[in-house]
C-alpha cells in the first residue's frame, strides 16, 4: 500500500470522502487521490516521493510556480512580525493600492478570505445598492458555494433555477435566474421579463468551472450593454481570470469595464484570500461607510496580504503574460499535433495562463452543451496515464488547467511526448 493510499483510508474515517474539498477526492477520475507533500517550482511532489508536472497550481494561485523564494522570504519575516491583528495594517493599504492600479475599474476594494466570500460580498451590495432581488448566473459557472449560487438550470433558460444541493431551500434560490452561457438571447428575455427586478449579472468572463471556456467578446460587451439599458450591476469573478489571463484580468483582455469584481487565488499568492471591489460610489454603501453589513475577523490578514502583494509585484509587467501565454500555447498546440496524428477527436481552449482539453468531435467547446458533449471515460484512461507518467492534470474532466512561469520546454515536452504515447495506444 503507498502512503497515499495510507492516508486515504485514515482520512475517510475522519473526513468525509478523506478531503476538505470535494474534487480533491479523485471522484472525477476514478481511483485514490494523491496525497501531497511538497512542491517546487512546476514540480508537486506526494507522500511516496513521486514527482509530478503540475497543471494544477493549487487550482490557480500559483502562477509563479510553487515555493518561490521571494514569496516564502516575505511571508517568513511577516510571520515574525506576528499572525494577525485584527487591525488594519500597511500592507493591506499597498495591495489595495497596487490592485487598483493594475485593475482600474476597482475603485475601492475590500478583502475577504476565500472566493466564495468575494462573490457571496459583491451580490450582497449590488442587491443593496439596486435596491432589486434577482441575479443572473450562468449554467456550468461557479462562483463558489453561497446557497443562492448553488443553483443549476431548469428546463429552458428562463425557468428560475432549482437548487444543486440538498441543505439549500427552493426559496433561497427563487431569486437566482440561470441563463446559457455565450447566449445573450437567453439573458435579454431575463430582462424583457423581469425588467425592474434584476439587481446583477454574475459571470465568469473565461469560465474555468466547466472545463475551460472562454466568453465571446460580444457575449460579454452585450451583457455590459443590456445591464446599463435596465439599471443593474455588471459583475465579473475574475478569482480564476483575475492576473492569470493577462495582467489586468480577463477585464483588459476583453476590454469591458464591470461595476463590481471578485478577486481570489492569485492575489493571496497561495494563501487564503478573496477580495471584491469596484465603483467607488457602490463600495461606499458598504458598512462602515454604507448601510451594507460585511466583515471578516482574519480579512486583511498580514501573512496573507504580505503574500499577495510579492505575488502580484512579482506579475507586474505585461512581459510575463506574453511568456505564460506562449507556454500555453505550446502546450495545447503540441497536444492537438499529436492527438490529430493519431486520429484523436480532441479540442482545446486556451486565454493566457489558462487552458482547456475537451476529447470531443465538436469543432469548437463554447458552451455547456459543448462540454457536456465530451468524452468523459477517455479523460479518464488520458488522466491516469499521465499521472503514471509524472503529470498531474486537475482530476476532473470538468476543471481547466493552469500553466505557471516554473514551467519550461522541458516540462511541456515531457507532457506532449507522455499524450503521445497515449493517443498511440488507443
Ligand atoms: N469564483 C470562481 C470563478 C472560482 O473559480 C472559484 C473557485 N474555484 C470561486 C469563485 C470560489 O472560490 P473559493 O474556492 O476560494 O471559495
Amino acid at each position: 500500500m503507498t502512503k497515499s493510499e495510507l492516508l486515504y483510508q485514515q482520512a475517510t474515517h475522519v473526513m468525509p470522502g478523506g478531503v476538505n474539498s470535494p474534487v480533491r477526492a479523485f471522484n472525477g477520475v476514478g481511483g485514490t487521490p494523491l496525497f501531497f507533500d511538497k512542491a517546487n517550482g512546476a514540480y508537486i511532489y506526494d507522500a511516496d516521493g513521486k514527482s509530478y508536472i503540475d497543471y494544477v497550481g493549487s487550482w490557480g494561485p500559483m502562477i509563479l510556480g510553487h515555493n518561490h523564494s521571494d514569496v516564502t522570504n516575505a511571508v517568513c519575516q511577516a510571520i515574525h512580525k506576528g499572525l494577525s491583528y485584527g487591525a488594519p495594517t500597511e500592507i493591506e493599504v499597498k495591495l489595495a493600492n497596487l490592485i487598483t492600479n493594475i485593475m482600474p475599474s476597482i475603485e475601492m476594494i475590500r478583502m475577504v478570505n476565500s472566493g466564495t466570500e468575494a462573490t457571496m460580498s459583491a451580490i450582497r451590495i449590488a442587491r443593496g445598492f439596486t435596491g432589486r432581488d434577482k441575479i443572473i448566473k450562468f449554467e456550468g459557472c461557479y462562483h463558489g458555494h453561497a446557497d443562492y449560487l448553488l443553483v443549476k438550470a431548469g428546463s429552458g433558460a428562463l425557468t428560475f433555477g432549482h437548487p444543486t444541493s440538498p441543505g439549500v431551500p427552493s426559496d433561497f434560490v427563487k431569486h437566482t435566474l440561470v441563463c446559457d452561457y455565450n447566449n445573450l438571447q437567453s439573458v435579454k428575455q431575463c430582462f424583457a421579463q423581469y425588467p425592474d427586478e434584476i439587481a446583477a449579472i454574475i459571470v465568469e468572463p473565461v469560465a474555468g468551472n466547466m472545463n475551460c471556456v472562454p466568453a465571446k467578446h460580444d457575449f460579454l460587451h452585450g451583457l455590459r450593454k443590456v445591464c446599463d439599458q435596465y439599471g443593474a450591476l455588471l459583475i465579473i469573478d475574475e478569482v480564476m481570470t483575475g492576473f492569470r489571463v493577462a495582467l489586468g484580468g480577463a477585464q483588459a483582455y476583453y476590454d469591458i469595464v464591470p461595476d463590481l469584481t471578485c478577486l481570489g487565488k492569485i492575489i493571496g499568492g497561495g494563501m487564503p484570500v478573496g477580495a471584491f471591489g469596484g465603483r467607488a460610489d457602490i463600495m461606499q454603501q458598504l458598512s462602515p461607510t454604507g448601510p451594507i453589513y460585511q466583515a471578516g475577523t482574519l480579512s486583511g490578514n498580514p501573512i496573507a496580504m504580505t503574500a499577495g502583494f510579492t505575488t502580484l509585484n512579482l506579475l507586474n509587467d505585461v512581459g510575463i503574460y506574453q511568456q505564460l501565454d506562449d507556454l500555453t500555447s505550446q502546450l495545447c498546440n503540441g497536444l492537438l499535433e499529436v492527438a490529430k496524428k493519431h486520429n484523436i477527436p480532441f479540442v482545446t481552449n486556451h486565454v493566457g495562463a489558462m487552458f482547456g482539453l475537451f476529447f470531443t468531435s465538436v469543432e469548437e467547446v463554447s458552451s455547456y452543451a459543448d462540454v457536456m458533449k465530451s468524452n468523459v471515460e477517455l479523460f479518464k484512461k488520458f488522466y491516469h496515464h499521465m499521472l503514471g507518467d509524472g503529470v498531474y492534470f486537475a482530476p476532473s474532466a470538468f476543471e481547466a488547467g493552469f500553466m505557471s512561469l516554473a514551467h519550461s520546454d522541458r516540462e511541456i515536452n515531457h507532457t506532449i511526448d507522455s499524450a503521445n504515447r497515449f493517443f498511440k495506444s488507443l
